[in-house]
């Protein structure tokens, strides 16, 4: 696994999708989406409620399966046959709205499962990295406790960090805030930003136009399964181009 990623060298697109189309049954959900991901580049999908976001993200790990289009990451294409998709996945962390912790695990347990049933990475050091991850998040402390004792705000942040526990080249988010009381979505943002920061290639479907503002370089607008427009988040908050961006734009604001 690490020689068939070791041997590419230098790749700048984590993520290609090409002419993207989902069926479920005849429901016809993204319609010729085309998107490429650059090493380090942080993109923020926003859009209404059923406009495909969900999916398109989850097409980027083939959570989904594409009814037709290319998935590409690191220059192979995912949905062909033979191709190795649980390596690729494996080097594609992914956050959801609900955190989907193991509830009778502790969190540096939940921390340390994956690397070393799916990763085979000795448990020392996963509990080594898990703890820096932690620490990351700002739940060090929080080490042996169980999700149950968390606040939803604690639970995800800790997902992020059992995201990260498995060095990922690539995070998706997919609305990692939506489920959150108010007082605690500013925390996870701030981690979020964190990371950001840091240089992780990082795809974000959320409606926090902070956090689109701060840490987008491209902002998506998706709208009945397609992208309408795309732009820097000033393109957007200034001068969006769409009427129907700019009404989704005012009732979310
Ligand atoms: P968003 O995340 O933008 O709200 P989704 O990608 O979740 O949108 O959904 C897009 C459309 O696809 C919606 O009409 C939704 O009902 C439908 N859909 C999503 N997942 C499934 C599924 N597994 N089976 C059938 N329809 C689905
Ligand atoms: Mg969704």
């Amino acid at each position: 696994m690490v020689a068939f990623f070791a041997k590419k060298g230098v790749i700048d697109k984590v993520i290609v999708l090409e002419n993207i189309h989902k069926y479920f049954g005849s429901l016809h959900v993204l319609k010729g989406v085309n998107l490429t991901v650059q090493s380090g580049e942080k993109v923020v999908i926003i859009g209404p409620s059923g406009s495909g976001k969900s999916t398109l993200i989850r097409c980027m790990n083939l959570l989904e399966m594409p009814t037709e289009g290319k998935v590409v990451v690191d220059e192979v294409q995912m949905n062909a046959p033979k191709a190795p998709v649980p390596a690729l996945r494996q080097s594609i962390g992914m956050v959801f709205q609900q955190f989907n912790l193991y509830p009778h695990k502790t969190v540096l347990e939940n921390l340390t499962l994956a690397p070393v049933k799916i990763k085979g990475v000795p448990l020392e050091e996963a509990v080594t990295s898990g703890l820096k991850y932690l620490e990351r998040v700002g739940l060090q402390d929080k080490a042996n406790a169980y999700p149950a004792q968390l606040s939803g705000g604690q639970q995800q942040r800790v997902a992020i960090a059992r995201a990260l526990n498995m060095h990922p080249k690539i995070m998706l988010f997919d609305e990692p805030t939506s489920a959150l009381d108010p007082e605690m979505i500013q925390e996870v943002l701030d981690v979020m930003v964190g990371l950001a920061g840091e240089g992780i290639t990082m795809v974000v479907v959320t409606h926090e136009m902070g956090f689109a503002r701060k840490v987008a370089d491209r902002v998506i607008f998706m709208d009945q399964g397609q992208i309408l427009e795309e732009g820097t988040p000033e393109h957007f908050f200034i001068n969006p181009t769409h009427e129907r961006t700019k009404l989704f734009l005012s009732r979310i604001n």
